[in-house]
């Protein structure tokens, strides 16, 4: 069963062993649409094979909320009309003229174009890739799409972030929920995993003007708008006291000042991305 996290809208879980995202259905009277396509064609079976098992208008539509392999190695299988921002396609495009066998993902991780552990969670989803085929997005928009599912309209906004440029939420009014795909992940595409606290700032302005319940995200459980907000002021706090230091052990110095205590094992984890952002950035 798919879960429901409010009257129309239901997604599937992640799964982390294997890196599947959560993948999104939103139903309107006239017909259904899907956040993500999957991080493969089994998985993209497995989600169809739960919607269709629901009594709900048709599905024709899917919606991608950014490029990274685990949310479109399933478009081809799902064969629904795809809709995603421009940069999403041209990268799927660039995608579509690449090798998926063992040895040319290892080639592009010496290379650096690929990162370790999207070669292993790869090889793990799909231990042979004889059958995988991409397929880019039908439709493109550049800053925001309202697709009206019939009594229930959901808005496609492009919102950025350092996880993904071309990151894309899904935003349904009536519903007050959000997809927000891995938008408020880190950069793990770039040496060591950073956030950038200007970029963080811009994309939760954006994300925090929508009036939302439940936050469903690519690789956590959904969460709620109290504890979604805590953890925006958690890490937005975390990037001010990190401010732009190059040096972890001056940033924890500051950061033992300004909090009076010693950070947690989470908090050191945002630090040394702040850090590592700052790295890039001025380093
Ligand atoms: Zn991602």
């Amino acid at each position: 069963m798919l879960k429901k996290i409010a009257d129309r809208v239901y997604y599937m879980p992640h799964y982390s062993e294997t890196d599947r995202p959560a993948l999104g259905l939103i139903c309107g009277e006239n017909f259904s649409l899907i956040v993500d396509s999957g991080n493969s064609p089994e998985h993209a079976k497995d989600f169809l094979k739960l919607a269709k098992q629901m009594d709900i208008p048709p599905i024709k539509l899917v919606v991608i909320t950014h490029w990274h392999w685990d949310h479109i190695f399933g478009i081809k299988t799902m064969d629904y009309l795809t809709i995603s921002h421009d940069d999403t396609k041209k990268k799927i495009d660039y995608m579509k003229t690449l090798k998926w066998d063992d040895a040319s993902i290892d080639k592009r991780v010496e290379t650096g174009e690929e990162i370790e552990f999207c070669r292993d969670m790869i090889k793990s989803e799909m231990p042979t890739r004889d059958h995988l085929e991409l397929k880019a997005p039908d439709v493109t928009f550049k800053d925001k799409i309202e697709i009206d599912l019939g009594g229930i309209t959901c808005v496609v906004e492009h919102v950025g972030g350092v996880h993904a440029h071309d990151s894309s939420i899904i935003y349904i009014p009536k519903e007050k929920v959000i997809f927000l795909g891995d938008c408020i992940y880190q950069d793990f595409y770039s040496g060591n995993w950073s956030y950038d606290k200007n970029e963080l700032g811009n994309l939760l302005d954006k994300i925090k003007k929508y009036e939302v319940n439940y936050y469903v995200l690519g690789h956590q459980d959904p969460k709620t708008h109290e504890e979604m907000w805590r953890f925006f002021d958690e890490l937005t706090t975390i990037g001010e006291i990190v401010g732009n230091e190059i040096t972890l052990d001056k940033a924890l110095t500051r950061f033992n000042e300004v909090q009076k205590n010693k950070p947690n094992e989470e908090q050191l984890e945002y630090i040394q991305n702040f850090v590592n952002g700052n790295q890039k950035k001025f380093g």
